[in-house]
């Protein structure tokens, strides 16, 4: 096997390469808002910018540097992220007709994306390009096809074929044997949609604090207290969007969310500059791309067209960027083996939240309202979800989602942290080469 050249490599996101982080001014506590928000990411983000345009005063928290959360640092792919149980497994699991409202709220999200980018007029690369899935073997891609028929069901709902002789036309690669095109899919860069919501949430007098992570939430008579490393303020209401990192960052106060949550790493790499013609003969309809893999493989080129982009599970078990990058590398060759001697110029990972149903949760418990748990499909999700759990907390009646009476399930004995992964990790590793993946 060739060397994996990854001197250079830096471990930051690409996406912070080429944008300039806001500068955000926030020091001075206010004594009370109407709402206060923990984590500012996309979730935080635009649940506080409904909430300001309902006339409310809020307060946003992160732990971390803005970007240093998943919504700065994903893959950028939008779509209806169907649920992975598919029609059959949520049939079984609440009847049909659950099962299809279910799968059509993927449908609901991804319109009132697109919608939400054009009115808000944000600037963020994104494209309605279609995602390209490709199938390793045939008994996988009947599957997959018999998946999608049943699909069909489904408002706005559509796919196409491509089989192995037309394969080119979609992918430079050989390892498919055919593949199906998802056109409801798209692309953007997550960290300018990022930046542009704290933009707005800003002028609209919304106060975000960067590394001021939230402690102790206690009642009061009129809502909450809530203690920051930066001191206390009151709060009519909170609202928990701290998604993957809700368990790193809270202490008891948010148990009842870190128990549902399973944080898993996702990693991603960033290749050197390609040649145009390289990348066009890799993506020659810029589309997104994935497979089927159980280590989840996702890849793009860069919006720029310069660069590819690949991202998967990340198996690291000390959770070091470089070691997933080499590692990830290795799964990017397999698919593309004429780019096995290009640089890295980026590898970084960050958290994805997974639910023991598959499925995002909202609703509000024990008084704290919440949007969390989107199984690493979370950019058109946290988006509507964000919509509908402010609509609800507005007070007003189109708020519902088909999630609302969802059981939020947790395991005996789990505390919110998924030591069990690796050995997932490292078993489906084992499935994907029996399958030959
Ligand atoms: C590498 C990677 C690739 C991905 N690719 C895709 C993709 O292509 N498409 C897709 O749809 N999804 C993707 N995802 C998932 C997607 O990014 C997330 O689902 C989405 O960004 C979640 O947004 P959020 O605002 O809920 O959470 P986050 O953006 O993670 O924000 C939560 C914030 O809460 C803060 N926080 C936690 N606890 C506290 C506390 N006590 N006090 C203060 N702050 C706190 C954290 O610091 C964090 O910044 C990917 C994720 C990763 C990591």
């Amino acid at each position: 096997m060739k060397s994996i050249k990854m001197k250079s490599c830096k471990d930051i996101p690409y996406w912070h390469s080429n944008v300039e982080k806001i500068k955000i001014q926030c020091n001075i506590l206010p004594k009370s808002v109407d709402i206060i928000i923990i984590g500012a990411g996309f979730t935080g983000l635009a649940t506080a910018l409904h909430l300001l345009r309902g006339g409310k005063t809020v307060a946003l928290f992160d732990a971390m540097k803005l970007g240093d959360g998943a919504s700065g640092q994903n893959g950028g792919m939008v779509g209806p992220s169907l649920h992975k149980l598919g029609l059959d497994g949520l049939s079984k699991k609440y009847g049909k007709n659950k099962a299809l409202e279910i799968l059509q709220e993927g449908m609901n999200a991804i319109t009132y994306f697109k919608k939400f980018i054009a009115n808000e007029n944000l600037d963020c690369d994104f494209k309605m390009t279609g995602r390209f899935r490709g199938i390793t073997n045939l008994k996988a891609l009947d599957g997959v096809i018999s998946d999608c028929e049943k699909l069909m069901a489904l408002k706005g709902f559509n796919f196409e074929v491509v089989s192995k002789e037309n394969i080119h036309t979609e992918i430079g690669s050989e390892l498919y044997r055919g593949g199906v095109i998802y056109p409801q899919d798209g692309g953007l860069h997550p960290f300018k949609l990022q930046i542009g919501l704290v933009d707005k949430v800003v002028r609209l007098g919304g106060r975000i604090f960067e590394e001021t992570a939230v402690g102790d939430i206690e009642k009061t008579p009129n809502g909450f207290q809530v203690t920051t490393i930066k001191g206390s303020l009151n709060a009519g209401k909170v609202v928990v969007a701290s998604n993957a990192y809700t368990k790193k960052f809270s202490n008891n106060k948010l148990a009842y969310f870190y128990k549902r949550l399973l944080p898993i790493t996702s990693a991603m790499i960033a290749t050197e500059e390609l040649s145009k013609e390289t990348i066009d003969r890799m993506f020659p309809k810029k589309r997104m791309h994935g497979g089927n893999h159980r280590l989840v493989q996702y890849y793009r080129a860069s919006p720029d067209g310069k660069r590819v982009l690949f991202g998967a599970r990340g198996s690291d078990p000390f959770d070091r960027s470089l070691q997933n990058g080499k590692e990830l590398k290795t799964h990017l060759c397999k698919i593309f083996p004429e780019i096995s001697d290009v640089r890295l110029d980026y590898s970084w990972s960050g958290k994805v939240a997974y639910t023991f149903d598959h499925t995002p949760h909202l609703g509000v418990e024990n008084g704290l309202y919440y949007a969390i748990g989107y199984c690493g499909s979370g950019v058109t999700r946290s988006i509507y979800l964000a919509r509908q759990l402010s609509r609800r907390i507005l007070g007003e009646d189109d708020h519902r989602t088909a999630f609302d009476d969802l059981n939020f399930e947790s395991k005996p004995f789990y505390n919110g942290t998924p030591w069990f992964m690796p050995f997932v990790l490292k078993w489906h590793n084992f499935l994907d080469r029996m399958d030959g993946n």
